[in-house]
């Protein structure tokens, strides 16, 4: 395997080289020999044409105004990108959806005890940025699926409000039963926050941006630098998106005008206690009036006091109350009609709505799917059309809650299910790395498409930058060695966040999500000062990473439309499913572990004897074992797994062995069919355990991260819950769930074997 990726790695960097000559044979997988010198010059025409002026000018146009669900230039944004797709030549239209959308009415947080005061709630204009002054059209600082309520109640001090900070708490005595908390942003999705405060019985959640984490720690505030101001609020939805994404009123059906609705009280999706996001300016005199204990070293920000934890004496009022306002959504989708086999469709996608101008989130990556919309259809002019349907789609609602990409892909799941090929996400874009993550079945493709995009900065291919940045960054000597010698990254697996979440979550498509990133800081995320002014003073100021992401993200549609056998390969599924199951089976026994010498310490009488009376912690009490896991049906699938995925790979070794020629007059309909349906494989109809939206057995987004990804969900979750005769039962799935994505390989490798013989 390894020989085989240098020679396909040093052959293809060989033609990265300025000086080749005309007569170059390059490979690509998937491509006979004639079929890769038409694809590589038809490549090559398209990387040359994004163009950054244009970019700049797409950002300028789609960020002008504030563009969220529900308002005018949302409305009038879809309407021009459908324009601009039709007349690129494209086949488009307007989809739309009707999904709930509350939006605020009442907002107050106000401290009423020891003193008064009143948060302001407020983002301010800054002088110079032309558009932080749209006040009457920008959404007020909220966070989107709040429940209503008004309450007041002692504050208490959660850190960031994830599980280990309640641990922490419960072990300093500390309870939240019957107060409002204040969280930090960070260390997990936001909706998380809320969850967990009312499961531990809050009834009431802020959030503030602390400016440790996000603000002046990391350099100068906005407008002198691009770091987040006194002022700034971080907006966002809390939808309990870990549940199910999109319409809280349409679960697993798309929000057509007449689909049936739940009611309100009936939507899962909704946070059950009232929650609302400030600054840290607002932020400060709340912590400040804070008694109680002195907060542990990690709670601690950087704001200038002492953190304390209360309960009070700070007392807090907070009224929150919503327009439960049903809104439309406007998906804009395109398609070029697949010349050769019309009913294979690959996707791409990347939304259009904001939360408020939005020129980093979304507009930056949205601009370069157009860029990449306008080549295509340059090449169109040309004589180009790709062998397979290619659908592109600016999403709507993506902010809420993936509302527009999710009722689409549940309006067309039947036809999504027996056509998709891939999907490829983006979402903003910034200066600097490729960031790739996604299904392993692609990741050797994603690799071979980033030695072929230059970096701007640095004129290497992104995927040698990516490569040496990482030997530059990890700590560890084994990573150095297999980045060395395999000359591939690996690509990170999908939690949730952005649009792709329906496609590999709920349906089993194999998704890519890209962009660059990592010298571009900022702290403007979700505020009022996301806008065109922030970006073109401090992030991709003069777009060529843009271009970049054009570039990249076109070229892997591009082969992925046209290849003559679709471009999978599953070692590299294999390999990381292998790691997987190395770390649940160190998670059990690590609980274990940890619960035996637990119990051991109460015993021994370790919490009595080392109680400070002046800090009033509280012993823990003692916990039952857990039992050894049976993990070998798990094992057993892991291994038919491996052998399947390198019977198919020593079959395109032979291939790639005889120059692909192989290729050329082969009938791969069949097994192009097969491919296709992998990661459907990794999907199971049921669901995972009260979550069964979500299908994928091996990527999805944590219960109690969020967007963080749980691979093996079932299994891992059901471990750190300490569940144990779900985990078992959840092998049992799982292990299901490898034997039938090995059971597909095989059949692709013996359909494929008869196609070149
Ligand atoms: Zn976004």
């Amino acid at each position: 395997m390894v020989t085989r990726r240098i020679a396909l790695g040093l052959v293809t960097l060989v033609f990265l080289l300025p000086a080749i000559g005309a007569e170059e044979r390059p490979v690509i997988t998937g491509y006979s020999p004639q079929a890769a010198a038409t694809e590589w010059q038809w490549e090559q025409k398209f990387r040359a044409i994004p163009d950054p002026a244009n970019l700049r000018e797409y950002n300028r146009r789609l960020s002008a105004q504030p563009h969220h669900v529900g308002s005018p230039y949302d409305k009038a944004n879809a309407e021009w990108i459908l324009s601009q797709f039709k007349s690129w030549g494209w086949d488009a239209h307007i989809e739309r959806f009707d999904v709930l959308f509350p939006t605020p009415k009442e907002r107050v947080v106000e401290l009423v005890a020891p003193s008064h005061f009143k948060a302001t709630l407020q983002e301010p204009p800054v002088p110079g940025d032309p558009t932080s002054n749209q006040t009457s059209q920008q959404l007020p600082t909220y966070n989107a699926y709040s429940a209503d309520g008004d309450v007041t109640a002692p504050l208490v001090y959660v850190n960031y409000g994830i599980p280990a900070d309640y641990e922490k708490l419960d072990r300093l005595g500390i309870s939240v039963k019957g107060a409002i908390v204040i969280a930090r942003y960070g260390a997990s999705w936001r909706g998380i926050k809320p969850k967990l405060a009312a499961e531990h019985g809050a009834i009431g959640c802020i959030i503030y941006s602390d400016p440790s984490d996000d603000g002046y720690r990391d350099g100068d505030v906005f407008p002198k630098g691009a770091w987040r101001p006194n002022e700034g609020v971080q907006r966002g939805s809390v939808m309990v998106m870990e549940v199910y994404p999109g319409d809280p009123l349409t679960p697993g059906v798309g929000a057509t005008k007449d689909a049936r609705r739940l009611a309100l009280k009936d939507a899962k999706t909704i946070e059950k206690i009232p929650v609302l996001p400030i600054s840290y300016g607002d932020a400060q005199p709340l912590l400040a009036a804070l008694g109680g204990p002195v907060a542990p070293g990690a709670f601690r920000g950087g704001l200038p006091l002492t953190y304390h934890l209360g309960p009070g004496p700070a007392k807090v009022h907070l009224k929150v109350f919503s327009n439960w306002d049903i809104k439309p959504v406007y998906d804009v989708i395109a398609r070029i009609p697949g010349a050769v086999y019309p009913d294979e469709w690959v996707i791409r996608g990347n939304h259009h709505d904001a939360w408020v101008n939005g020129s980093e989130d979304p507009v930056s990556g949205q601009s370069p799917l157009l860029e990449e919309a306008r080549a295509m259809g340059e090449m169109m002019k040309q004589g180009w059309r790709p062998k397979r349907t290619i659908i592109y789609c600016a999403w709507d609602g993506e902010e809420e809650g993936l509302l527009g990409s999710t009722e689409w892909a549940e309006e067309h799941a039947d036809d999504l299910k027996k056509h998709a090929v891939m999907y490829v996400n983006s979402d903003a874009n910034g200066r600097g790395y490729l960031m790739a993550e996604g299904s392993h079945s692609l990741e050797k493709f994603v690799n071979g498409v980033a030695e072929d995009v230059q970096d701007p900065e640095t004129q290497l291919s992104v995927a040698e930058r990516l490569r040496l940045a990482r030997i530059r960054r990890t700590n560890s000597a084994e990573e150095r060695r297999e980045l060395r010698s395999t000359r591939q990254f690996r690509i990170g697996a999908l939690g949730s966040g952005s649009d792709y979440s329906a496609f590999i979550d709920h349906l089993g498509v194999a998704t890519l999500n890209m962009g660059y990133g990592g010298e571009d800081g900022g702290g403007i995320y979700h505020s009022i000062y996301d806008d065109f002014y922030w970006y073109t003073h401090f992030s991709d100021t003069n777009f060529v990473y843009g271009r970049a992401l054009s570039q990249t993200i076109g070229t892997a549609v591009l082969r992925m439309a046209d290849a003559e056998l679709l471009p999978f390969d599953f070692t590299n599924l294999a390999d990381t499913v292998g790691r997987y199951v190395d770390e649940v089976k160190k998670l059990a026994a690590t609980e274990r572990e940890k619960t035996e010498e637990l119990n051991r310490e109460i015993r021994e009488g370790v919490f009595t004897a080392t109680i400070d009376p002046h800090q009033h912690t509280v012993p823990p009490a003692v916990k039952p074992e857990p039992p050894y896991l049976n993990f070998a049906p798990l094992e057993n699938s892991l291994a038919d797994l491996r052998r399947s995925a390198q019977g198919y790979s020593r079959l395109l070794e032979k291939l790639q062995g005889g120059g692909q020629q192989a290729l050329e007059h082969a009938s791969l309909q069949a097994v192009n069919e097969t491919l296709m349906q992998s990661d459907r494989k990794l999907t199971q109809d049921a669901g995972l355990p009260g979550r069964p939206w979500y299908k994928n057995q091996v990527y999805a987004p944590g219960l109690y991260t969020g967007y963080g990804v749980k691979t093996l969900p079932g299994v891992r979750e059901a471990i750190e819950q300490k569940q144990w005769q779900q985990a078992e039962e959840e092998i049992a799935i799982a292990a299901r769930t490898l034997e039938n994505e090995a059971n597909l390989i095989d059949s692709a490798t013996a359909q494929l074997e008869k196609a070149i013989q």
